[in-house]
């Protein structure tokens, strides 16, 4: 069975790159029929908020991503605490008691010698006799992984194929501050390990914490999973945009994006399919490999993402927004390809019900328009009705195109534009038209 899990710090809200984050680990377990977990990376209290856990929850509720299942890192300690205990047992992790000041003059010394800034594990030459006295004056060890050429440190990406890391490249890295508080990468695995996690898809920035914890895993004596890295988001320039990591679901919700235009662009980004204005998840899931992400960065553009929300609206049956618009079947059909949103559905729904303040018409038109409610009041009000008033009206008036559409468009709806007027003439209905025609 698959298990995936989207692992946010709630730290703040999300942002695109987290939200895609969170789609392809949940497409990727919803395509196999497996688990979606939602864990939770709250160990550093200081920032971590209940009501950022909140607002992550809630956005993936509005995303239709819910989790199967929660976890919380920090309801977990005592069980790090335990697997620290087995790996300094077993010599994977030692304690070191070096000064930010000291290992910053150590990297300088190193760097000065055109080498690279690794820390030399003077720690690990301690005996515990030099450990007793530290702690008798006081000094609080923080804890190091000891990476080990050893150890497995090359995968098969899911996305990116045959990766590794020289693990002699990398300072072992400091898994537990001396304050007691966690560091992000041990209890990672351990949580994977524990959840029955099979397969990790994150951003490419986190490919060297995965070298290191396969090593992690390995310490462990657990089998590690499939991991997959995603290229980076860049803005629509290209470049990396400091404006992805402020939009997310808030702004999209702002901006009447639906839920399913943010899930059809951000599963295709970056992969061979195209976007495709889908009006639910199945076509998505049904061609979802994550194999078809490719190395390179993908673009979002915002404009993209609002032009392909307009499409899918334009296609979207009536029974997925009935219960969000103030509009029949009938006038659902009739407006959804003039939308750029459901609020917009919904001001046609107000232009339809009216009332409607008179339009500011020219004087002849206004006689024209008037003439047209004579001309409305004596035929018979069905389907045809649009079409029957403008050929009687072009008849009798000789006008046509612009100077016969746009008056009777104006009194009708108040606006220049909008859906087809044979549709929406029904919609308004008899009385109101006659109403709006005679203003
Ligand atoms: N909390 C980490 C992050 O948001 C999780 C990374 C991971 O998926 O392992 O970057």
């Amino acid at each position: 069975m698959i298990v995936t899990r989207f692992a946010p710090s709630p730290t703040g809200r999300l942002h695109v790159g987290n939200v895609r984050t969170a789609l392809l680990n949940w497409l990727l377990a919803r395509k196999a029929g497996g688990k979606f977990l939602l864990r939770l990376d709250d160990t550093d209290v200081a920032r971590s908020t209940e009501e950022y856990a909140q607002s992550i929850r809630d956005d993936l509720v509005w995303l239709g991503m819910s989790a199967d299942a929660e976890e919380k890192q920090s309801a977990r300690l005592a069980r790090y605490e335990e697997v620290l205990g087995q790996l300094a047992a077993a010599g994977h992790v030692y304690r070191a008691y070096e000064t930010p000041d000291e290992l910053d003059l150590k990297r300088k010394v190193l760097l000065g010698r055109g080498l690279p800034p690794v820390y030399d594990r003077a720690a690990l030459a301690l005996t515990e006799a030099d450990h007793a006295r530290f702690e008798a004056e006081g000094r609080k060890p923080h804890w190091r992984f000891r990476l080990d050429p050893a150890l497995p440190h090359e995968w098969t990406d899911l996305i990116r194929g045959p990766s590794k890391i020289d693990p002699a490249s990398l300072s072992d890295p400091v898994i537990r501050r001396a304050d007691g508080s966690w560091l992000y990468m041990l209890p990672s695995v351990i949580d994977d390990v524990d959840m029955g996690v099979t397969d990790v898809v994150r951003g490419e920035d986190h490919v060297t914490n995965t070298g290191i914890q396969l090593q992690m895993f390995a310490a462990m004596g657990a089998a590690f999973p499939h991991f997959g890295h995603a290229a980076l988001l860049t803005g629509a320039d290209g470049a990396l945009s400091k404006r992805l990591g402020s939009i997310g679901v808030s702004e999209f919700r702002d901006r009447g994006i639906e839920p399913i235009a943010v899930k059809a662009l951000l599963a295709r980004l970056g992969t061979s399919l195209s976007v495709e204005p889908v009006t639910s998840d199945a076509p998505l899931l049904d061609a979802f490999d994550i194999g078809h992400l490719g190395r390179a960065t993908a673009r979002f553009d915002e404009a993209e993402l609002e032009r392909l929300n307009a499409s899918i609206l334009h296609q979207t049956p009536y029974a997925a927004v009935a219960d969000r618009v103030s509009l029949s079947e009938t006038g659902w059909n009739a407006v959804r390809g003039n939308i750029h949103s459901i609020a917009e559905a919904n001001q046609w729904a107000a232009v339809i019900d009216g009332p409607l303040p008179a339009p500011a018409l020219e004087a002849e038109d206004k006689t024209f328009v008037n003439e047209a409610a004579t001309m409305l009041a004596a035929l018979p009000f069905d389907d045809g009705v649009w079409g029957a008033l403008t050929e009687a009206l072009k008849a009798t008036t000789g006008r046509k195109g612009k100077a016969l559409f746009m008056p009777l468009r104006l009194a009708l709806t108040g606006q220049p534009h909008g859906p087809d007027m044979a549709a929406m003439l029904p919609l308004i209905g008899r009385d109101e038209a006659l109403k709006r025609l005679g203003a």
